[in-house]
């Protein structure tokens, strides 16, 4: 349109207050331009006209205008354009807010604004307005975006910082257990090497007393013969439970301590154990019954071993029985040997059956009621012997009082793997 000059005022919306910067002047001064918009007067009439305002017609509106205050509104923007040698006002509205003015001088020709420059201007002012808007969201989005990355460096600086806590805290933990570990594994080794110490003089004892039962020093009378085969037992028996406690070790070193014979007979191996247990359940009055389902084939085993380990648990089924009694089944399913010990005794809590085997000097509350003291390794002891013959143990009851089922597994084919 050639014109002598032109300038944009935007609104500045960091804060509440309405205020204009310069976005751009050619021709204007600066601060001529800002001075139109310091009564908030021209802001207010093209924010409601939302129309191009032409100085020359500003004269007009006024002379009409009853309200001499309004008028005098009028007169004086109309001064302040002419001071500052400005012709056209086009707002810059959207969604009916004023964002800024485009500011226009004169033609270079002299030529008034027509019509037709007019509608142009109205229409150019609309759409520079939509474009300014596009920007500042863009903006907007943009600023957005670093302050959510700002945000996400700050959290993974966080994160690195736990990560770093939590590998600090990770490698204590780790060498507390390794010095756990090596302190379990010492005092597994001293065991081990006090019940070596504590079997040899027991082992002499029993040599001297079997020599004094055959009449070696002479013979015995009535009275003292009772008395050394009491000693005799109770030695026996005390050796019995050493050589336990010595295997327990031996299995948390990871020992091997099995000697296998190749034809072993599980029948007649549950019977040799039931009759030594036999007794007790007699004494109880209690029930011990043998059910053999079919012929067994023989299997490789340590037989004074797996012995124990039957012992172990028939006699707790016997032990934790107070009425009813205690069923020994034998069968072969596929290539399996299945062993079923079962009773209608105090019965196992659902927490100790899940550890019975694999923890040592557990004992339920009720079994310490019936027995204050007990070894607490028995069954240790049977799981690691079972599971060195390949096969499977384990435990079912319904709770307390409900009796016990304890199921063993042994292998039948492949024992030339051993
Ligand atoms: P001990 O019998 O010397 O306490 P064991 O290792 O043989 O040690 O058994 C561990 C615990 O398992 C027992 O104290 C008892 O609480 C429970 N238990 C074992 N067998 C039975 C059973 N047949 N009925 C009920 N509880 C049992």
């Amino acid at each position: 349109m050639q014109l002598d000059r032109t300038g944009i005022l935007l609104v500045d919306q960091n804060d509440g207050t309405i205020k204009y910067k310069i976005a751009k002047v050619v021709g204007f001064n600066e601060n001529n331009g800002i001075s139109l918009v310091q009564d908030n007067f021209l802001t207010r009439y093209l924010e409601k006209t939302q129309k191009p305002l032409v100085r020359d017609e500003l004269q007009i509106i006024a002379k009409d205008l009853s309200n001499a205050h309004e008028r005098q509104n009028f007169f004086q923007l109309s001064e302040n354009m002419k001071r500052i040698e400005a012709s056209l006002c086009l707002p810059m509205v959207i969604s009916s807010k004023l964002i800024g003015i485009i500011v226009l001088g004169s033609k270079m020709s002299g030529d008034a604004y027509t019509n037709e420059d007019l509608t142009l201007l109205n229409t150019l002012s609309k759409q520079a307005a939509i474009a300014v808007d596009n920007a500042r969201l863009y903006k907007e989005v943009q600023d957005f975006s670093q302050t959510l990355q700002d945000k996400v460096d700050e959290q993974t600086k966080e994160i690195r910082g736990q990560k770093e806590k939590i590998e600090k805290a990770y490698a204590i933990e780790k060498h507390a257990h390794e010095e756990l570990k090596q302190l379990d594994e010492a005092k597994t080794q001293f065991m081990l090497v006090t019940q070596h110490h504590l079997r040899t003089p027991l082992s002499v004892n029993m040599g001297f007393l079997d020599l004094l039962l055959k009449n070696h020093y002479g013979k015995l009378s009535a009275k003292i013969k009772r008395i050394v085969l009491r000693l005799s037992d109770s030695t026996l028996k005390e050796i019995k439970v050493v050589n336990e406690l010595l295997d327990v070790s031996s299995y948390q070193l990871g020992k091997e301590i099995m000697h296998l014979e190749p034809e072993v007979d599980i029948e007649a191996l549950l019977e040799e154990t039931l009759k030594d247990l036999r007794v007790e359940a007699e004494k109880k009055g209690i029930y011990l019954k043998f059910e053999n389902q079919g012929s067994v084939p023989n299997i490789s085993a340590d037989k004074t071993r797996l012995k124990l380990a039957l012992t172990n648990i028939i006699d707790n089924c016997v032990k934790y029985t107070k009425a009813g009694g205690v069923t020994v089944t034998l069968k072969t399913e596929d290539d399996k040997l299945l062993i079923l010990v079962k009773d209608t005794g105090i019965g196992i809590s659902k927490e100790l059956i899940s550890s019975l085997f694999n923890k040592t000097f557990r004992r339920g509350e009720q079994a310490q009621k019936m027995f204050a003291v007990g070894k607490g390794v028995g069954l240790f002891l049977s799981g690691k012997i079972i599971e060195s013959h390949r096969g499977r143990i384990w435990a079912e009851s319904a709770g307390e009082d409900k009796g016990s089922a304890f199921y063993i597994e042994l292998p039948v084919r492949a024992q030339s793997q051993y």
